[in-house]
């Protein structure tokens, strides 16, 4: 079993983390190989399902080639700046070159404490381990730049919470971990000198074009504010809430990074929130364009010492660059609802009408995912009760029907915009607790069925019904949490 590793990361100077394998752990079992992506990845899936595999995906075989490490990063955690956060349960066992050449991280989530674990164990627990494995999964078939799930392994040990849990290690894949807290850990030290190895780390990992550019850390910053810009618009697509938008969890490859307390909304209002401990509200679902803004003016602060020319100079056109975060996101915003109406351009009578139907839908409290698929039904059969009887606001969204159905050019091609733009399944947070739950019982059964569906988000599927249904009441998850 051979890992085609090449470990850029573990060249860097040893400021940038710490070097140490993944923790001894009593009796590994893989729970879930993804398939899939280990065949992407060129690696042997035959040979990592099973014993051998577990062993060395939790790395207790290190594979050959493998330099495990905790990068070191700092962060502003709710607004508030911690100098010194990094890996503190998770070990990078190195980065693999795909058969086509990309480059991507192995990543261990719960691995065991580092110097960086501060009070913490080091250790994760199944329940979320298998959380992240399913809602990263669902996210990248949606299409949406993530990082992925490769396995989770079950190690054998309990991991204490507010009760002991079985605990897990998350096998995570990602073009890159460098995070805006990565630049922000060496600005914090002053350390000019490595944030120049980083920035050049960073752009020979995900824009390689900037190294040519007049500006290099400028050119940088704009790749970045656009990246993140068309992600979060995307994640606003399909009704995902990041809920934990800290700086140190903004990977600056413009990919999805720590599923923690995310989760997807059910009824439709700009201010939900799930995680527990935003009490404020502020990464909300409609708080994540301004939160992603503030996050990249603080990568911005890491570059402006690298920027060349006078200090007003590089500091106007860093503010520029960051400003234009508002002008990308308003434009992925239209682009991406304009096609969950069916238009394939998007113009301000369109942006009109979207927003008219979040008002209705806000005040109606109507199921996000379920009345953009029953719309695009109505749509393709000429036939809207079945969207029409979700609202009480009946003469409203009749009257903001005619307006839309007025401006379809072509109601044929308008449907099959609308069905490759909203989906039937997502991961509904009520199914993903039935799916932990029985596998805290040893039943992996529904797990599997929800990985099943998720897989193909956007194409009915017969059987599956009762996931595309929001909650009833009973079932309705108010919180999320973050313990991993
Ligand atoms: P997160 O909120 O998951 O982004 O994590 C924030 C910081 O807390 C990171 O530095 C993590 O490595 C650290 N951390 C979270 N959980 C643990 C744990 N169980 N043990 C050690 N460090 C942890
Ligand atoms: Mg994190």
């Amino acid at each position: 079993m051979t890992f085609n590793f090449d470990n850029s990361y573990a060249r860097l100077p040893a400021r940038f983390y710490a070097k140490l394998p993944p923790a001894e752990i009593p009796a590994p079992r893989m729970l879930r190989l993804n398939h899939a992506l280990a065949a992407r990845l060129g690696l042997d899936t035959e040979a990592l399902e099973g014993d051998q595999g577990a062993r060395l995906l939790s790395g207790q075989t290190l594979p050959e080639g493998a330099e495990p490490l905790a990068m070191a990063y700092a962060g502003h955690q709710f607004g508030g700046w911690v100098p010194r956060l990094g890996d503190g349960r998770a070990i990078l066992l190195g980065e693999i070159i795909a058969p086509d050449g990309k480059r991507f991280d192995l990543h261990l989530k719960g691995a065991g404490r580092t110097p960086f674990s501060r009070g913490g164990d080091g250790k994760a627990a199944l329940g979320p381990a298998l959380r992240e494995y399913i809602v990263s999964e669902a996210m990248h078939a949606l299409g949406i730049p993530t990082t992925r799930a490769l396995a989770v392994i079950a190690t054998g040990e309990q991991v204490m919470r507010e009760t002991p849990l079985p605990g897990a290690i998350l096998v995570r894949v990602a073009s890159s971990h460098i995070r805006v807290g990565t630049f922000q850990y060496f600005l914090g030290q002053r350390d000019h000198e490595a944030l120049q190895i980083l920035l050049d780390h960073a752009i020979a990992r995900h824009a390689p074009k900037a190294a040519q550019a007049e500006n290099p850390p400028l050119a940088f910053l704009r790749h970045v504010v656009e990246k993140q810009a068309a992600l979060v618009a995307q994640w606003m697509q399909v009704g995902f809430i990041h809920g934990v938008m800290n700086t140190d969890n903004m990977a600056v490859s413009g990919e999805t990074i720590d599923y923690g307390p995310c989760a997807f909304m059910d009824d439709y209002h700009p201010e939900t929130v799930f995680s527990s401990i935003d009490q404020m509200g502020r990464y909300a679902w409609g708080n994540q364009p301004p939160i992603a803004h503030w996050n990249l003016a603080q990568l911005a602060q890491c570059l402006l010492p690298l920027m060349p020319g006078d200090k007003e100079s590089t500091l106007s056109a860093a503010q520029d660059a960051i400003d234009r975060f508002s002008n990308h996101f308003q434009a992925e915003w239209n682009r991406r609802m304009g096609a969950k109406l069916g238009f394939s351009d998007a113009n301000a009578e369109q942006a009109g009408l979207t927003r008219d139907l979040l008002e209705i839908m806000a005040d109606d409290g109507i199921d996000y995912t379920l009345a953009f698929r029953r719309l695009t039904g109505g749509l393709q059969r000429q036939d809207f009760a079945e969207f029409d009887s979700l609202f009480t606001s009946r003469e409203r969204i009749a009257a903001w029907r005619k307006r839309w159905l007025a401006k379809l050019a072509d109601p044929a091609a308008a449907g099959k915009v609308m069905a490759g733009a909203n989906p039937v399944y997502i991961p509904r947070n009520h199914r993903v607790e039935q799916a932990l739950e029985a596998a805290h019982q040893g039943d992996m059964a529904p797990f599997e069925r929800l990985i099943a569906v998720l897989s193909a988000p956007f194409i009915e599927q017969p059987g599956a019904e009762e996931y595309e249904s929001p909650p009833a009441p009973e079932e309705r998850i108010l919180a999320t949490y973050c313990g991993t």
